[in-house]
């Protein structure tokens, strides 16, 4: 597997994935797609065998925990700062070899060290960060949150992450409980957004998921347990659901690689059923999901593709699993315009296959296809 920092490269014939029957002729220059052209056809001279190309749209992985080296925070705590910085930059090395070219951060990576980590470790991934995440801790007024805020906004992260609900933690009969009053978390969304800072919200559902499409916020995260109501609302209101479904069949599995204790992976396995009912209300309703992973261990980064094959396996087609990663997943980030297509114009972030990416059985098989991934140009 090659990694390309690329500036100029072109492909011939090359096939792109999702688009049948046509090939294509592809150029790239200053690490943006300059040209993209459908080939000539040539009959007389077909490729061959073996030697087919597809090429996809890097991925956009809109939930991840980059700087996390452990399931239980405590253990990262025992570990000292260089060897948590080495796993960190693992981390963004193995995530990028799967073809994962952005990542949005949701929770505890700061700016300044995604930026150190890209730089000094030579990972070019694309990272949006949230820094650190608002949770229970913080429900103390309006006054704190004000505090906490704008502590955030000086980290220079983009994105506010509200933990609105437990999670695995939790236990059932509690887990949509709101964490904030609902006054409190009017006014975080207010906050972030007067700052111009987007907003993420961690629910599993409940109120908390009104809340969200009430008050605006861009992105709903987990929401296993989405009402039907609640999805067409979210669809009307165009907020992004990305609902991270392979990491609970992940923590379902007690001998799965977080082997996690059996009242940990009975809720897992709960969350997991409820998941797939909510992927069909909120695909029937038409509701724009964004993938993304909630990946953070060493254990995990580099599997992000397993989340297709949830997603899939949850009732969306092959399409729908890959414009969520890609073209929707952009949008989420505000980059339609540059990022997650091969067009002209558009950063030239991608990864090469030499199996067509649609016809894959699973993850895995779309893992060992990846011939390179290609990271186009920085944002000015
Ligand atoms: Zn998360």
């Amino acid at each position: 597997m090659t990694q390309v920092k690329s500036e100029e490269q072109s492909f011939k014939h090359i096939s792109i994935a999702g688009i049948e029957g046509k090939r294509f002729d592809i150029s790239i220059q200053n690490g943006r797609f300059a040209s993209v052209t459908e080939s000539v056809t040539q009959n007389d001279n077909p490729s061959p065998p073996g030697t087919d190309l597809w090429i996809s749209p890097g991925v956009i992985d809109l939930h991840t925990h980059l700087a996390w080296t452990d399931f239980d925070h405590a253990d990262q705590l025992k570990r000292d700062s260089h060897e948590v910085e080495v796993m960190q930059a693992q981390a963004f090395a193995a995530t990028l070899r799967t073809g994962v070219t952005t990542a949005r951060d949701a929770g505890g990576m700061l700016p300044s060290t995604a930026r150190h980590l890209a730089q000094h470790y030579q990972h070019p991934l694309r990272v949006e960060t949230s820094s650190e995440m608002l949770g229970a801790a913080d429900a103390r007024g309006v006054k704190h949150l004000e505090q906490r805020l704008n502590g955030i906004f000086d980290t220079g992260a983009g994105w506010i992450k509200i933990m609105a609900t437990g999670g695995l933690g939790a236990p059932t009969e509690q887990v949509l409980d709101p964490v904030f009053s609902e006054e409190e978390f009017a006014f975080i969304v207010r906050h972030a957004h007067d700052h111009h800072k987007k907003v993420l919200v961690h629910t599993w559902g409940g109120v908390t998921i009104d809340w969200s499409i009430q008050a605006g916020v861009e992105s709903v995260e987990h929401g296993m347990f989405l009402s039907e109501d609640q999805a067409g609302r979210l669809a009307q209101s165009r907020t992004a659901f990305v609902p991270t479904t392979s990491i609970y069949r992940i923590a379902a599995d007690p001998k799965g690689v977080l082997a996690l204790p059996t009242v940990i992976s009975d809720r897992a396995a709960r969350a997991a059923e409820a998941h797939s009912i909510a992927i069909g209300y909120a695909k029937r309703a038409g509701v724009l999901f964004g993938f993304g992973t909630d990946y953070a261990t060493p254990s995990l980064h580099g599997y992000n593709l397993q989340e297709l094959d949830t997603l899939i396996d949850y009732g969306l087609t092959r399409a729908e699993a890959w414009q969520s990663a890609t073209t929707n997943a952009a949008e989420i980030l505000g980059s339609a315009n540059e990022l997650g297509q091969i067009a002209e114009g558009y950063i030239a972030d991608a990864i090469i296959f030499n199996d067509d990416p649609y016809q894959t059985k699973n993850a895995d098989q779309l893992r060992e296809s990846i011939v390179s991934v290609i990271i186009g140009a920085q944002k000015p």
